[in-house]
């Protein structure tokens, strides 16, 4: 039995809308995308824009759109997406923050000029390197100095908020060479900068090519050299670290990114997107024809639902929000994953576990990564996922 359609998202909240085309595939992407030729974008946003009449929440906090590269469609697409949104959520009078992913091959002035007319405010673009041989090595469409133009064409035509992502320990690339390229950018002021540690994720060109040894990962103390490289750096260029591998302007941290680490409800559409609603996740199929055929029936693409316990959702505060600098405050975490009542919290002698080892550390009511954890944040947040039951 197809799981149940929920119901319409309370006023507010936070709407994430994802546009699956990309200009190619990247070889390290695990996100949910396709290249772009022969596609039907005219039939997607339709769809979306059907889905968001039923599922979108009206005057949403933050939107963001994802993907996929939602910069790749042409400006009269952009501007039916966008004015369709407008009419369903009335995001422009009340969103305080509305992003556009975008890559630098469909990024001009025009484009940048457009998206901001239409009420997009940030525009995040994916730089990723600015070294060319490692841009062909990750599948991107753009060389080095696609990125800078792309960047200054935001500028240029106005961008308030520019977000650049980046991507370190990429195989063989020297930390001299990383540090340079971080001070191009820090030098360009963006109001934040996505630096990401290089993953090997299941299903992609790169994990295969790791396995058959076509791709070198790079030591264990050159990833932990480039990521202490990268904090230093944004701290000393005014970005601090507010999230493992994001910094921002004080005021720019990302206000959409921010509900997901918070464990905040959100409401996501499009193929694949993910939604948090009350005590349940869900998620839209993801394959563009069911998508569209689901759409077309019902409005609505829902795939699966979850209901998440009352110990499952504290463990994905903890585990979520360890990731941001300002820590977790268990009595703020037990309120917003409704544990409270539920009995002695288990999330807490965890915290103290970790105290033990040194990964963590008690700062008022607070607990945070310590110095020695922030390296391997992952593995130490995911404890309470796989601890906690
Ligand atoms: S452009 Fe972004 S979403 Fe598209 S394949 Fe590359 S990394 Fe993935």
């Amino acid at each position: 039995m197809p799981p149940p359609i929920p119901s319409r998202a309370p006023r507010g909240t936070p709407l994430y809308v994802h546009l699956p085309f990309c200009a190619a595939k990247c070889h390290y992407c695990d996100f949910f995308s396709v290249a772009d030729e022969g596609q039907d974008l005219e039939g997607m946003i339709d769809a979306i824009l059907a889905e968001a009449h039923v599922r979108a929440p009206h005057a949403p906090r933050t939107v963001f759109l994802g993907g996929g590269t939602p910069s790749l469609l042409p400006i009269p697409l952009l501007r039916r997406l966008l004015d369709g949104l407008e009419q369903v959520t009335a995001f422009r009078d009340h969103a305080v923050e509305v992003t556009a992913e975008c890559n630098p091959e469909s990024l001009d002035g025009e484009k940048a000029r457009a998206l901001l007319d239409l009420g997009v405010g940030r525009l995040s673009i994916g730089l990723q390197s600015l070294d060319d041989d490692i841009l062909r090595l990750f599948g991107r469409v753009h060389d080095a100095a696609m990125g800078l133009c792309a960047y200054e064409a935001a500028r240029d035509a106005g961008a308030p908020n520019v977000n650049v992502d980046m991507i370190h320990s990429a195989p063989g690339l020297p930390t001299r060479t990383w540090r340079e390229h971080l001070r191009r950018i820090l030098d360009l002021e963006p109001d934040h900068l996505s630096a990401y540690t290089l993953t090997f994720e299941e299903q992609t060109r790169f994990r295969t090519w790791l396995e058959q040894g076509r791709i070198e990962r790079q030591a264990e103390e050159v990833e932990l050299l480039q990521f202490a490289i990268t904090r230093e750096a944004c701290s000393a260029a005014g970005l601090e670290a507010y999230e493992i591998s994001n910094h921002a302007r004080p005021g720019r941290e990302c206000r959409h990114n921010l509900v997901y680490w918070h464990g905040e409800p959100y409401v996501g559409i499009g193929p694949s997107a993910a939604s948090k609603l009350g005590h349940q996740r869900m998620g839209n199929l993801r394959a563009i024809p069911a998508y569209l055929g689901a759409i077309e029936r019902s409005g609505t693409a829902i795939d699966w639902l979850e209901e998440l316990s009352p110990v499952r959702r504290l463990a994905e505060t903890w585990w979520l929000g360890l990731r941001l600098s300002e820590g977790v405050d268990p009595a703020r975490a037990r309120a917003s994953a409704g544990f409270e009542g539920a009995g002695e919290d288990p999330a807490l002698a965890e915290a103290e576990r970790l105290v033990e080892r040194g990964h963590l550390e008690r700062v008022g009511e607070r607990y945070r990564l310590t110095p020695r954890g922030l390296p391997v944040a992952d593995a130490v947040a995911r404890t309470f996922l796989t601890r906690l039951h």
